[in-house]
């Protein structure tokens, strides 16, 4: 069996456009949105990420401010430019870009974020609106993977979905997604026994390990839809997945590659939450 590839890039182009036409009646009604990106210190693939979200910006028409603050920056200034982002109407969504430098509480940061403005779904409160389903924002990788799930034409209700990690911002949100829409969802961690064992009765693998092509074709159970998030870079500068292409596509029905699978998904979903961000601080639904 050869999978079907699940298009990242090209429907993440599809999205934008989407958010291009949203954006343009937003501002004939004289809403710009706008998303205020701060990075702190030099960190090359930090640098890599911004510079792509200010491009997305400008390619849908949203309003983008970044912040590049130095290295040595105090978290005492961090959360004084937060507070000052928060107040600031021009700024629909603020981002934080992680990792920040060690001298600096992450969890401090995040939770200073306005919830209303929290375009990264990182906060406490929009977490736990997932949690119970009145979630305004959704977190943006869990968000794109979910869209692929779609695309892939696969139902999600009553079907086993198993998520491998369990992190805050990918596993966690990810498996109460795929619960929302109705999947029997196992999570898996480092500590979980018969991995292979319990990937291969998945309708529907989700891979967010960080570990380079740590998922196997004998993990999986042919015909399931594989969703890698893992986003690795080898020694010979190659960038590989958390499944192994090769023998994971042999198996699968559809399967993400990586680049151009999750990635420009994870992006187009930021836009997203900008524009509802957008929204909502003028009195529209979303
Ligand atoms: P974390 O390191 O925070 O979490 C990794 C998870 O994998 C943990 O829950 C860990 O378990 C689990 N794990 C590690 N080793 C094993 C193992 N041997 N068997 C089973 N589970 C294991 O990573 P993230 O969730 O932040 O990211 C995961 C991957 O996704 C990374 O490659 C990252 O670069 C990528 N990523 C990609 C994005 C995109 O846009 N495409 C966005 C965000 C992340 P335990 O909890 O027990 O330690």
């Amino acid at each position: 069996m050869t999978a079907k590839i699940l298009d990242g890039k090209n429907l993440a182009e599809k999205i934008k456009n989407e958010i291009k036409e949203v954006v343009s009646g937003l501002r004939n009604e004289g809403i710009i949105p706008g998303l205020a990106v701060v990075i702190v210190g030099n960190d090359p693939a930090s640098r890599t990420y911004v510079n792509s979200k200010r491009k997305d910006c400008a390619e849908v028409g949203i309003e983008s401010f970044e912040y590049a603050l130095d290295e040595s920056t105090s978290e005492e200034e961090l959360l004084e430019l937060i507070a000052k982002l928060n107040k600031d109407p021009k700024v629909s969504g603020i981002l934080v870009q992680l990792p920040l430098p060690k001298h600096i509480n992450e969890d401090a940061v995040i939770f200073a974020i306005d919830p209303a403005k929290d375009a990264d779904c990182f906060h406490p409160v929009n977490v736990g609106k997932l949690m119970i389903g009145k979630h305004e924002f959704l977190p943006c990788t869990p968000a794109g993977v979910m869209e692929l799930i779609k695309e892939s034409g696969i139902e999600v209700a009553g079907k086993e979905c198993v998520v491998v990690g369990r992190s805050n911002i990918v596993g966690k949100p990810q498996s109460m997604l795929l619960l929302s829409q109705n999947g029997t969802v196992t999570i898996c961690h480092s500590k979980t026994k018969n991995l292979e064992e319990v990937c291969k009765r998945a309708d529907i693998l989700v891979a967010a390990v960080g570990r380079p092509e740590f998922i196997k074709g004998s993990y999986i159970k042919p015909g399931a839809v594989v969703i890698d998030v893992g986003i690795n870079r080898l020694e010979n500068k190659k960038l590989v997945g958390d499944v192994e292409f090769s023998s994971a596509s042999e198996v699968a029905g559809a399967i993400t590659p990586v680049p151009g699978g999750v990635g420009p998904m994870t992006r187009a979903m930021l836009l997203v939450n900008t524009i509802k961000a957008a929204k909502l601080q003028n009195g529209r639904s979303v």
